[in-house]
């Protein structure tokens, strides 16, 4: 088996930074992390080297993303797992857990083995795969099915966990007979559910937090086909409700919940009083877009939970310097060019190629450092999503790894975007700090 050392390496953890050198073996599915030494005590050594010392130059885990959208199967016009997995390698993301809003959704064994079989021949990195709760119109739900796979030795390693919607997004996989129905006082079964049973009490459970009574009394004011009111359309107000109302189910059942996207302070505030029971996530469109930007966006920066004013989002990247944030995940969510630009608009944007550089950008002494990066991006997601063999630079982990330049300037050039869509609004961008080597299993990227 080859090796490869990383030499004179700035290994980051969420500690912080310490120089040393990292041996690692090469293959396809078993390249681990064999060495964590004294940077410089490795000598003699046969195999390939990659000089790690330049200034400015740092070494990652491979980052884990808990949230993408690859589309696959069914929605393969969008995104497929060959096209996103590319991308998602390129941006420096060796593992992804992707959503059940396919066609089929993935609320079924069946859906789940075809998805797997797609996934296991087509991504390029690492996956698990989410399976949603859904309840019939006669009240009868697929915990059965999510059983069946999770109790099967073959398919739940490949299980990332439960995903939760409550309000109705890509798919729809929200809750039914909500919006004007009877079965009102229920927008929170499908989550009962789910934490009331014991069987499944360790497998880890995404929500989608927002409240669709809220959604549906807001629509009523605001246009949502229009980019415009579609942030009002869609008010925090409906989140943080949500968030609440999720968070005091997790202490009702003493079961650990992990809230996606939250997109306010208040989301995290309310999170904050759960911990370590409920955890939280924040998605790189929350962040690095505000309202005032629809006019240039337009359609494309539909997504949801919305984005928000400019002093939310001044909050929200107050609460991430503060610590409060658990996981960064891109939430990428692709659509064709075609569909965001029909009058329904669609809600979602593609991100996983730049969301890496977007944060590297943002590094800075005060707030936001490299360790602040790795803990939400890498050592969180695995911890809470119990991949016991990534997000940590040591010996016997994966030799999944992140080389990135602080210093290298660049543009995020159109003709770059790998996504099979061929859009991104963070396009001509022009960034501080860039992905310069991903190695997954021991093994260097070659640059496309
Ligand atoms: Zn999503």
């Amino acid at each position: 088996m080859k090796k490869i050392l990383l030499q004179n390496a700035s290994v980051v953890s969420s500690r912080g930074v310490t120089k040393k050198d990292v041996v690692c073996n090469s293959g396809l599915f078993g390249g681990k992390i064999l060495q964590v030494v004294k940077a410089g005590s490795v000598k003699n050594f046969k195999g390939k080297i990659l000089d790690c010392s330049r200034e400015g130059i740092f070494l990652l885990p491979g980052l884990i993303d808990a949230h993408v959208h690859f589309r696959e199967p069914g929605l393969t016009q969008k995104g497929d797992f060959a096209t996103e997995s590319r991308a998602a390698l390129t941006g420096g993301i060796t593992t992804v857990f992707d959503m059940p809003n396919t066609k089929p959704p993935t609320t079924t064994a069946k859906a789940f083995k075809k998805k797997l079989k797609l996934a296991k021949k087509k991504c390029l990195c690492d996956f698990k795969l989410f399976m949603a709760i859904v309840i019939d119109a006669n009240g009868v739900d697929n915990l059965k099915e999510i059983k069946r796979v999770y109790k099967s030795k073959m398919l739940s390693k490949y299980l990332a966990g439960v995903k939760v919607y409550m309000a109705h997004s890509t798919g729809n996989l929200g809750p039914r007979n909500r919006i004007g129905g009877k079965k009102v006082e229920s927008v929170f079964e499908p989550l009962e559910r789910v934490l009331a049973d014991k069987e499944i009490h360790d497998l880890p459970v995404t929500v989608h937090a927002e409240d669709p009574i809220c959604i549906a009394q807001n629509i009523s004011k605001f246009n949502p086909l229009k980019p415009a009111t579609w942030s009002q359309a869609r008010p925090k107000e409906c989140a943080v409700l949500a968030v609440r109302e999720a968070c005091h189910l997790a202490k009702k059942y003493e079961r650990k919940i992990h809230i996606a996207h939250i997109s306010t302070r208040e989301e995290a505030l309310v999170v904050a009083k759960f911990k370590p029971l409920v955890t939280c996530e924040v998605s790189p469109h929350h962040l690095f877009f505000n309202t005032s930007m629809y006019g240039r966006f337009g359609k494309f920066l539909m997504v949801s939970p919305p984005v928000r004013s400019r002093s939310e989002v001044r909050d929200l990247w107050k609460t991430l310097y503060s610590g409060m944030i658990d996981v960064i995940a891109s939430d990428h969510s692709p659509h064709t060019y075609k569909e965001k630009n029909t009058e329904m608009g669609m809600s979602g944007m593609p991100d996983i190629q730049t969301v890496l550089p977007m944060f590297l950008n943002e590094i800075s002494k005060e707030n936001f450092g490299l360790k602040d990066l790795v803990r939400m991006y890498c050592e969180n997601p695995a911890r809470i999503f119990g991949l016991k063999d990534r997000g940590f630079i040591q010996e016997g982990m994966k030799a999944d790894l992140v080389i990135v330049d602080l210093k290298m300037k660049g543009m995020v050039w159109k003709e770059s975007i790998l996504y099979k869509c061929g859009w991104s609004n963070y396009a001509e961008k022009s960034l501080r700090g860039w992905p310069v080597e991903v190695i997954k299993n021991g093994i260097v990227i070659p640059h496309v």
